[in-house]
């Protein structure tokens, strides 16, 4: 089974251009996208944020992916969230999946194709970044950062701004969502926004970690053949590497780049449980 995976296009066109291409060429079986797929609504017009991603979901994301679909033949595309989009962008989400255009992966239920089962999960430690839908603290006992920011309002349709304090009180932590996942029986890939604390793919400028310690322990303890990531997009300029391992979980972070489209692509021999190649490659 041939897997494509990209993240971070944050609603360039470009690089979903790109990205098709790739698709064309490579006829992937599934292609896997890591979260922050939607542009950024304007902070400069409050009035519309959080209103300009559903919008984009079903209009240009919605013709990116049918057209990916048609052009690349692939069986299924599969999505998360991350940490630059907007909760008000799941119901729009959720009706291409009712469509059957895309597949959203959460940790809960496990997705399964050809023997091949997928876990996906869209939520990052807390950054300096506005947008707290898909944050959370990464431990319990952490401290909340400084920087507050806003949750998306479904009763008002808005979004609702708040300090750190109360963003991140009542909402479990990553380690507390990701003890609720339950490893399938069959080989399996996780896919996860944020990359694993101290490893070569959460490296920011300056070899800072930004990577999620909960994240890296639910690896450790489950396993998977692969798991999938982004959130750090100069992580493999600054490391060297998109790939490296956790036990025998191979770990991949493309990353992302203004000029090209980074992407990843696995063979996997799915009966014998092994990925059997792997590679990052830049399409532009
Ligand atoms: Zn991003």
């Amino acid at each position: 089974m041939r897997l494509l995976y990209t993240s971070d296009l944050h609603g360039s066109q470009k690089h979903y251009d790109w990205l098709l291409e790739v698709a064309e060429s490579l006829k992937p079986d599934l292609v896997v996208l890591g979260g922050d797929l939607l542009p950024d609504d304007s902070a400069i017009k409050p009035e519309t944020l959080g209103h300009g991603q559903p919008t984009y979901v079903r209009s240009q994301f919605r013709d990116n992916i049918a057209n990916l679909r048609d052009r690349s033949a692939c069986r299924k595309v599969f999505v998360i969230f991350g940490n630059h989009d907007w909760a008000s962008s799941v119901p729009a989400m959720e009706e291409l999946a009712g469509e059957g255009l895309v597949t959203i992966l959460d940790h809960r239920r496990a997705v399964k194709v050809s023997g091949l089962s997928f876990l996906g999960y869209s939520c990052t430690p807390p950054t300096p970044w506005y947008v707290k839908d898909f944050e959370r603290l990464d431990k319990p006992g952490d401290r909340a950062p400084l920087l507050g920011g806003a949750c998306w309002n479904a009763r008002f349709s808005r979004p609702v701004h708040h300090g750190a304090e109360v963003l991140f009180e009542d909402v479990k932590t990553i380690a507390e969502e990701l003890a609720l996942v339950s490893a399938p029986e069959d080989p399996w890939v996780f896919v996860i926004h944020a990359p694993p604390l101290g490893t070569a793919l959460d490296q920011a400028y300056g070899h800072k970690s930004y990577g999620s310690a909960a994240i890296s322990d639910v690896l450790k303890k489950h396993q998977p053949l692969l798991s999938l990531h982004g959130h750090i997009h100069e992580s493999p300029r600054v490391s060297g590497k998109c790939r490296d391992t956790i036990g025998k979980t191979i770990a991949i972070n493309p990353g992302q780049s203004g000029r090209c489209l980074n992407f990843a692509v696995a063979e996997i021999d799915v009966a014998a449980g092994a990925v059997t190649k792997i590679e990052c490659g830049q399409q532009s």
